[in-house]
């Protein structure tokens, strides 16, 4: 499911003006973020630039020092983890290593009371979605890495959570491993319609997975918008050099027309599109070259 037609349905999540202490740090500042229904969207930042604290916040693992939270159109700023209806997958996978992977699984549903048949039921269709219908019986420390991480997906998925967080689940996987596993991650967003809120510091992974990214700076929003949009109208230095290749050259705008600006630099002249902030001829500005 595409983030399109949702222009004023209820977002999954929302964000109005939180910040968050711990004595003197703050580890963010005055966020407003939002996050479809059906969306894929990637919280993309350095390390220490806030991501984790935010996703445990929408979590309910840590309270914001002040501003809300609404989930699915409720207020869950300070909601019980439990009632907020949403899943997380950890980069350290957290299965249970004494458990086999049926009842890693079944735990969620376990705990839900649900009965034995209707269990056996969810968990073997979801190890089929997953695609690993012939692991049941196994431990964790049998699994390969991916392969922890798919059960680990699969025991979200399995209770139907409206929105699974996930906190750079493949940080620990190699290359090859991590670029079959976000096709897989892809796969069953597509497949299932289940929002989406995903932390990496990795751009190839935030532009190759995202319908919208939101780039965090110091515990702050940089931007918030689709990755084409990061990618080729950066609104920031920032911006342009976390994301991509990127060339910048100190300039003077010589002059400006309807078709966008004349600059002037120690390595040239150029000529650019229109920025998205308003130049005049003489101001000093960055030029970005991909
Ligand atoms: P990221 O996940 O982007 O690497 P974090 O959300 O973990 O960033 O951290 C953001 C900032 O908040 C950092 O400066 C970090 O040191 C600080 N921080 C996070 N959790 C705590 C905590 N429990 N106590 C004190 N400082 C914290
Ligand atoms: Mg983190």
């Amino acid at each position: 499911m595409a983030a399109q037609d949702t222009g004023n349905a209820v977002p999954m999540v929302e964000l109005q003006q939180v910040f968050k202490r711990y004595g003197d740090v703050v580890a963010l500042a005055s966020v407003d973020m939002v996050v479809r229904k059906g969306e894929f969207v990637t919280l993309l930042g350095p390390s220490g630039s806030g991501k984790t604290t935010l996703l445990n916040l929408i979590a309910g693992m840590a309270q914001p020092t002040s501003g809300r939270i609404m989930i699915d159109g409720r207020d869950a700023t300070v909601l019980a983890p439990s009632k907020r209806g949403l899943g997380m997958v950890f980069q350290n996978y957290a299965l249970m290593p004494h458990m086999t992977v049926y009842e890693n699984v079944a735990f969620p549903l376990r705990v839900r009371k649900m009965s034995s048949e209707e269990i056996a039921h969810k968990v073997n269709d979801v190890l089929k979605l997953i695609r690993l219908p012939d692991i049941a019986q196994r431990k964790p420390r049998e699994l390969l890495g991916g392969q922890q991480q798919r059960v680990a997906l699969a025991r979200c998925i399995v209770y139907n959570p409206s929105l699974i967080l996930l906190d750079e689940p493949l940080g620990a996987l190699d290359k090859k491993l991590r670029e079959q596993m976000q096709l897989e991650i892809k796969r069953l967003h597509a497949e299932l319609g289940i929002t989406m809120l995903n932390v990496t510091h990795d751009q190839d992974e935030a532009l190759t997975m995202s319908d919208r990214i939101v780039l965090m700076n110091g515990g702050r929003v940089e931007q918030q918008c689709e990755p084409e949009e990061l990618y080729f109208k950066p609104c920031s230095v920032f911006a342009a050099g976390f994301i991509g290749d990127a060339n910048l050259f100190e300039a003077r705008v010589t002059g400006v027309d309807a078709a966008g600006v004349q600059l002037s630099s120690t390595s040239g002249l150029a000529s650019s599109g229109m920025p998205p902030f308003a130049v005049k001829t003489g101001d000093a500005v960055t030029l970005l070259v991909r």
